[in-house]
């Protein structure tokens, strides 16, 4: 039987986990869940200085949200740094690595000079043969690895093909820094390789470190995982996506009332594709993901297309839901001043009854905000100017004839509201748009808002009487 498959996602827990972090992590996890496997999280927290912990919780934070969930506990990296170093131990024991005594200036010396005449900076591997009885006294050696001088490194990718490096451009890597602290480059190779993973999927940004950590996986005899190196995301504009496209923390989506599985449908198709789907429910991302569908050119972000998948998510959500989400959003909105900050169990249920004609119309989440905010302004209105305009005095007089006929209405439903509304603009010769958009225009403040029967309803009797009579010509 096949080995188990065992995914990992590996941040570094130096910034929010942006978008891109966000796809590598989704993939891993749909290519674990598709496939009966476990994806691991690894923080890779060795360089102690530029990690914090609110990187770490950010991180957390967001695949929580996103709603990937990983097997086991967290794993952290800099835990392992006494395997590590065994590990480099062993290679220098081995005669696969030795003992490195250049200063930092020597180094960057090495580089000037190498750029000086248009070869890359990499070292040179002055220490390589070097008798050792040459060490300087009172400088800790940084360990490097003996690399191949000659040949080629290939690198079997799933989504590449077989990506060929010259070792001469490879230069010995450091194992361990002078400090005695692993690289990068070594530690992810041992954690890779004690966690039992199977296939390494992240972005192609690896896929030279791809190579050097082949060389170290060679030097150990250990097999290699499957890489997956999946092209970056792009910007509209074709380049890198940055700050500027969008390339923001996935809690700033949260926060512009993204849902989570609008997001997921949005970063799976990012890179992946499954014919021409392109609303895809989790299941059947679960049931569809492959590496074979992940393309070899960059996606692009696109804005647009996760408004339209999001409006969709929206759409197909429980109402109930949704006013949590809401609740939920609301201490993240400092600039929401009038919305109700903590829907009251009444606000909830009003909401919840506005949800199927609010949902219509929004995007975001911040869209089903605005288009909510008419129930519960208090009086009188804030009327914006366009809603204004249609509020003209012949306006306001149809609005003070109509008042009559719904005061005497026995039962406030959005047929009984409907029939007396129509009744009374066929007995006036009015079109029915002539009072219809007077009307929202008193009740909302706006020129758009759900359909004007249901306003009426939502509302109440009597807080939609009070609004009209506050806008109303009555004599
Ligand atoms: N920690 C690396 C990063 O955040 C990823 C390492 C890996 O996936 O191998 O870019």
């Amino acid at each position: 039987m096949a080995d188990k498959i065992i995914t990992r996602f590996a941040p570094s827990p130096t910034g929010f986990l942006h978008v891109g972090g966000a796809r590598t992590a989704l993939f891993n996890w749909l290519y674990a869940r598709a496939k009966g496997g476990k994806m691991l999280l690894r923080i890779e927290d060795t360089d102690r200085k530029r990690s914090t912990s609110e990187a770490i919780d950010a991180i957390l934070d967001g695949l929580k949200w996103l709603e990937l969930d990983w097997d086991g506990d967290v794993i952290y990296q800099h835990e392992h740094a006494g395997r590590h170093r065994e590990i480099a131990d062993q290679l220098l024991g081995a005669g696969n690595a030795y003992k490195c005594y250049c200063t930092p200036d020597e180094l960057a010396d090495m580089r000037e000079r190498a750029r000086g005449e248009g070869r890359p900076p990499v070292y040179d591997g002055r220490w390589r043969d070097r008798d050792p009885c040459d060490a300087p006294a009172g400088v800790a050696p940084a360990i490097r690895l003996k690399t191949p001088r000659d040949g080629e490194t290939i690198v079997e990718d799933r989504v590449q093909g077989s990506v060929t490096v010259a070792n001469k451009e490879l230069d010995d890597l450091v194992l361990l820094r002078s400090d005695g602290t692993p690289t990068y480059m070594l530690s992810v190779v041992v954690d890779d390789h004690d966690s039992g993973i199977t296939h390494i999927i992240r972005g192609d940004d690896h896929l030279t470190n791809a190579a050097r950590q082949s060389q170290i996986y060679a030097s150990l005899d250990w097999d290699i995982p499957v890489f997956a190196h999946v092209p970056l995301i792009h910007g509209p504009d074709g380049a890198k996506l940055s700050k500027r496209h969008g390339a923001l923390g996935v809690e700033a989506y949260r926060e512009m009332g993204y849902l989570p599985e609008g997001l997921r449908n949005y970063l799976v198709r990012l890179g992946w594709s499954h014919g021409d789907d392109e609303i895809i429910s989790t299941d059947q991302m679960i049931e569809w993901f492959d590496l074979d569908g992940i393309g070899r050119s960059p996606a692009r972000f696109d804005f647009a297309k996760l408004e339209n998948l999001n409006s969709h998510y929206l759409r197909a959500r429980d109402d109930a839901l949704l006013v949590r989400d809401i609740a939920a959003l609301l201490p993240y909105l400092p600039n929401e001043r009038r919305f109700p900050r903590d829907l009251e169990a009444n606000d909830r249920g009003k909401l919840e009854m506005a949800m199927p004609h609010l949902k219509a119309r929004a995007k975001t989440l911040p869209d089903l905000i605005e288009g909510a905010r008419f129930l519960f302004t208090g009086r009188p209105l804030d009327i914006d100017a366009k809603a204004a305009k249609l509020l003209d005095p012949p306006a306001r007089k149809r609005l003070g004839a109509l008042l009559p006929a719904l005061e005497g209405l026995d039962e406030w439903s959005a047929e009984t509201i409907e029939a007396s509304i129509r009744g009374f603009a066929e007995a006036s010769g009015e079109k029915l748009g002539r009072i219809a958009q007077p009307l929202r225009a008193a009740l909302t403040g706006r020129t758009t808002s759900p359909g004007i029967f249901d306003v009426l309803m939502l509302l109440g009797r009597e807080e939609t009487l009070g609004r009209i009579k506050d806008q109303a010509e009555t004599n």
